[in-house]
């Protein structure tokens, strides 16, 4: 990995080889990317504004604020839910999490839940991280090596490529390629200096999310493991510890996601209040009787999924040598941030290292 020491120019040139590239983002999207430009030899730095990579493939622990004590080994995955994998690439790259034990198929029984309470069997191939959905993110992490806690406020043309600035004005250092890997409306911003790709991505729309997490100290009733629920505050609900890996100490945990439009309106509700909303709504829905949480906890996602995408593969100007990839691109889940990745890993390669 490059950490801005690499000898010769940012942009590139016979004497230096490939121009250095800066990769914003270590979500799949970003990690996919940066993977594939370092196999072919390309010197990449990766940021990530968070603690962890993963991005939105995310698991929260129980003591990490927000619950009732005494349940520090609770885990739960609070973004994403599950991936399917269904383009080849992807596939052979989820083979390969499964055989090192990252990730696993689950075999929970999902259901759809209609206004009226009727229930359909929605049957499909679901595979999630193991232990937990940060797990694919960081096997890819360990060849990329991401910088985290860099939030990159600034990306400006300069004379010798581009330069990135951290929000304390700090230089992050000169690059000949960038790519940009965070949700869109984070992304515009950061493409300010392309103002076509900046009106684009400004063109995807993404939905908030409210994420509550459960744990129940008894098994509950329901004998489905997922449900999309339809026409409710709630769109979808999990029992997080039927997935692989997961350990409840003999209880259970849940997770409820409220619905995009649901969530848009009370996105600035106060946490309390949104956990008595959708645990409510879950109760319900559920038929929980008198069955009491023991730990619960909420998290706003507010970029969660593209309710509008671009369905493009990604996005990006050779003239320039900056581009955008992620799951607002293509696709609008974990498999198409990371085919949006390697297409963007495949533009910047085929621009090339000036000879
Ligand atoms: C509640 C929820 C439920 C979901 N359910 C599913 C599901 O069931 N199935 C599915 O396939 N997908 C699901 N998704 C979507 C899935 O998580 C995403 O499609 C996928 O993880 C997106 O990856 P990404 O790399 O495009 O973006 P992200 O994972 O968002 O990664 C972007 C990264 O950029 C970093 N970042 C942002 N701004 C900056 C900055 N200025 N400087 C440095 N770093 C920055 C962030 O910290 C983050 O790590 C869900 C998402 C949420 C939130």
């Amino acid at each position: 990995m490059s950490d801005g020491t690499v000898i010769g120019f940012p942009g590139g040139s016979a004497r230096s080889g490939p121009p250095r590239v800066a990769v914003i983002g270590a979500g799949l999207s970003g990690l996919a990317c940066a993977e594939r430009l370092i196999g072919r030899g390309w010197p990449v730095t990766v940021f990530d504004k968070g603690r962890a990579p993963g991005g939105r493939m995310a698991t929260r622990r129980a003591d990490a604020g927000g619950g009732a004590g005494g349940d520090a080994g609770l885990r739960f995955d609070h973004g994403a839910q599950y991936f399917t994998a269904r383009d080849p690439r992807f596939r052979d790259r989820v083979e390969d999490w499964v055989a090192q034990g990252a990730a696993a198929p689950w075999t929970g029984r999902i259901v759809r839940i209609g206004k009226d309470g009727g229930i359909e069997e929605s049957p499909g191939e679901r595979f999630v991280g193991t232990p937990g959905m940060t797990a694919p993110a960081r096997l890819l992490a360990r060849s990329v090596a991401p910088r985290s806690g860099v939030r990159v406020a600034e990306v400006v043309q300069g004379d010798d490529g581009w330069r990135l600035r951290d929000e304390a004005g700090r230089d992050l250092g000169s690059y000949g390629r960038v790519a940009v890997a965070v949700p869109s409306p984070q992304a515009v911003p950061l493409l300010a200096e392309a103002p076509d790709l900046a009106a684009a991505a400004a063109d995807a729309v993404m939905a908030g999310c409210w994420s509550v997490m459960a744990r129940f100290p008894r098994p509950l009733g329901p004998d489905y493991d997922g449900a999309f629920v339809m026409e409710s505050p709630l769109s979808w609900i999990a029992r997080d510890s039927s997935k692989p890996g997961r350990d409840a100490g003999g209880g259970e945990t849940w997770v409820l996601h409220g619905s995009p439009e649901w969530s848009q309106r009370h996105i600035e509700d106060d946490p309390a209040a949104v956990i008595a909303r959708l645990t409510a709504a879950f109760r319900e829905l559920a038929g929980l009787g008198a069955a009491e949480a023991d730990h619960l906890a909420a998290h706003r996602w507010r970029f969660s999924i593209p309710v509008r995408g671009l369905e493009q593969e990604c996005l990006y100007d050779p003239e320039r040598g900056l581009g955008a990839c992620g799951d607002w691109c293509l696709g609008g889940r974990v498999e198409g941030a990371f085919l949006s990745g390697l297409a963007l890993a495949d533009r910047i390669l085929a621009d090339g290292a000036p000879v």
